[in-house]
């Protein structure tokens, strides 16, 4: 009922050459069953990117942006300039983001309320460091990011959210969560917002992240609340991306 969602966060990396790269494998492979695929790359790249994928089924995602429309803000990108460029998502709250640029909820918040006055769908990113998992604390932390935006959201702003789970620990460590600690997290956040609307929560589409590849994509993907990933590393190789891909 929930149609996978495959996202491909190319961080600060990828090419023109890359993006072109992606753009005539996708134009050419078939994938065997329903699946929404976007694409992130690096700002620079969005228009490229836009003019490669038409002739594929890649939407177009960017990796942040700014929660003021315009102003005297250096370096930054507003929701409406990544809607003039076709963008469909765009990614709030990536723990590289909280971490190293110091965003905090409330910030994060501001962005997803950027993103859908901009008319762009929010990947809302959310996950545990190490020390916290092992302090037992990880649904806290997790339910606590989720629910400082989505209690603020209204239930037409909740059905453009997409919740994207990824244990910080194993985001670019090769070191993946196991199907079932993704499963119960999942199954923990789907729970936490059948408070709000049931209705709502079981059609919210939840992200795994962390590690994901092309051996590990099939287990974790088969898992009850796991409707896609987000992937990091492995959505800079073509035939690792399409493999991932094919098999949602
Ligand atoms: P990774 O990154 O797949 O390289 O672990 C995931 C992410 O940060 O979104």
């Amino acid at each position: 009922m929930r149609k996978p969602l495959i996202a491909g966060n190319w961080k600060m990396n990828g090419s023109k050459e890359l993006i072109e790269t992606f753009g005539r494998a996708f134009a050419e492979i078939d994938l065997p069953s329903p699946v929404d695929v976007v694409i992130h790359p690096p700002f620079p790249y969005l228009d490229a990117a836009r003019q490669a994928f038409v002739k594929t089924p890649v939407g177009l995602g960017a990796q942040t942006l700014n929660p003021l429309h315009s102003g005297a803000r250096t370096g930054e990108v507003s929701g409406q300039m990544l809607n003039e460029f076709g963008v469909d998502y765009v990614l709030v709250g990536h723990s590289e983001r909280r971490q190293l640029y110091h965003e905090s909820d409330e910030q994060v918040h501001e962005r997803v309320m950027a993103a859908l006055e901009a008319g762009i769908k929010p990947i809302l990113c959310v996950g545990e460091t190490l020390e916290e998992r092992d302090a037992g604390r990880s649904e806290e932390v997790v339910l606590r990011q989720v629910g400082y935006v989505m209690a603020r959201l209204d239930s037409a702003q909740r059905q453009q959210m997409t919740i994207a789970y990824e244990p910080v620990w194993a985001i670019g460590t090769g070191r993946t969560a196991s199907p079932a600690q993704a499963q119960q997290m999942m199954a923990a956040i789907r729970r936490y917002q059948s408070g709000f609307d049931r209705e709502l929560a079981d059609a919210l589409r939840l992200l795994y992240g962390g590690s994901m590849n092309a051996s590990n994509a099939k287990e974790l993907l088969a898992q009850q609340d796991i409707d896609g990933g987000l992937i990091g590393g492995a959505s800079l190789k073509v035939d690792d991306f399409i493999a991932i891909c094919q098999s949602a």
